[in-house]
């Protein structure tokens, strides 16, 4: 019988706050309903937002709340050349091709057509960089430019066919690698990006179930896209509600009165602070 695996995984960028405690919760919640393991993994690949003391901060944060993970799994910084190999492999097979447009170049050319087509996070790239010979990429490249990797998504299109992924709270949705066009796999300052390094992880951590806030349902278009060109295997998902601030709005890292620690220094004791989430999508 698969043991069930669920994971945390906050950014260390900022202090937890009532959304990442929920998010915890759920995932823990699910682990234990089914005698499983609740695993930590922090997602830093953004160095440059990241803070050290952020990390534990987060473990006193849980450590509080009585979510204990069995485990701490490998951070991102430690995984970079399993995140290059991946990459090395999609170029390889001419799914990914390097974008050297900046923003404003993007908006630029974006300006300048009559319909482009969105997806779910605004206009799609224009496909810009895609028709470069290869003379015209190695030519920049040689320049010294340092290129982002897109997803070629209409190849991998032809490859994904007919795929799916399941979720608990909103059903079953066939995958669209069209969806998001040519998304960034790799970050020109970063190297990776949040959707190949978390497809990566959770495919490397044996995460059997992946539970995230309900911003992120559209984003495993991506992920399973990913799951089928590199073989990996698929979770099942759950995309939970978000917690909302006083204005209704998504909270975020600057909604610092609502952060863990402050509820903390307000005397709050645990269970106070559980009580203020909203019911589990578990039931
Ligand atoms: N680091 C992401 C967040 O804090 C988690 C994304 C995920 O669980 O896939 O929202």
């Amino acid at each position: 019988m698969t043991v069930i695996r669920t994971r945390f995984a906050p950014s260390p960028t900022g202090y937890l706050h009532l959304g990442h405690a929920y998010a915890a919760k759920v995932a823990f919640d699910l682990a234990k309903r089914h005698s499983g393991d609740f695993l930590l993994r922090f997602e830093d690949i953004d160095h440059t937002r990241v803070r050290p003391h952020y990390y534990d901060a987060c473990r006193d944060d849980l450590r509080f709340l009585g979510l204990l993970p069995a485990g701490e799994l490998p951070a991102q910084l430690e995984r970079t050349p399993a995140y290059r190999r991946a990459l090395e492999e999609l170029e390889s097979r001419h799914l990914i091709y390097p974008c050297f447009c900046t923003r404003r170049e993007i908006e630029a050319e974006l300006a300048q057509l009559t319909s482009a087509p969105h997806g779910p996070d605004g206009a799609l790239y224009p496909g810009t960089c895609k028709g470069l010979s290869e003379a015209q990429r190695n030519e920049r490249l040689a320049s010294g430019a340092t290129p982002a990797w897109r997803l070629d998504c209409e190849k991998a299109a032809e490859l994904v066919g007919a795929a799916h992924f399941d979720d608990f709270i909103h059903g079953s949705f066939h995958v669209d690698p069209l969806l998001h066009g040519d998304v960034i796999l790799a970050r020109k300052d970063i190297g990776t990006s949040y959707h190949l390094a978390v497809t990566l992880d959770d495919a490397r951590d044996e995460i059997t179930h992946v539970t995230r806030g309900e911003d992120l349902l559209q984003a495993t278009h991506i992920h399973r896209t990913l799951q089928v060109l590199l073989d990996l295997p698929a979770p099942a998902y759950l995309h939970h509600p978000l917690v909302l601030g006083p204005d209704g709005k998504r909270l975020a890292k600057r909604d610092q009165p609502r952060s863990i620690q402050e509820l903390r220094a307000q005397g709050m004791t645990a269970p106070e602070v559980l009580q203020m989430l909203p019911a589990s999508p578990l039931g």
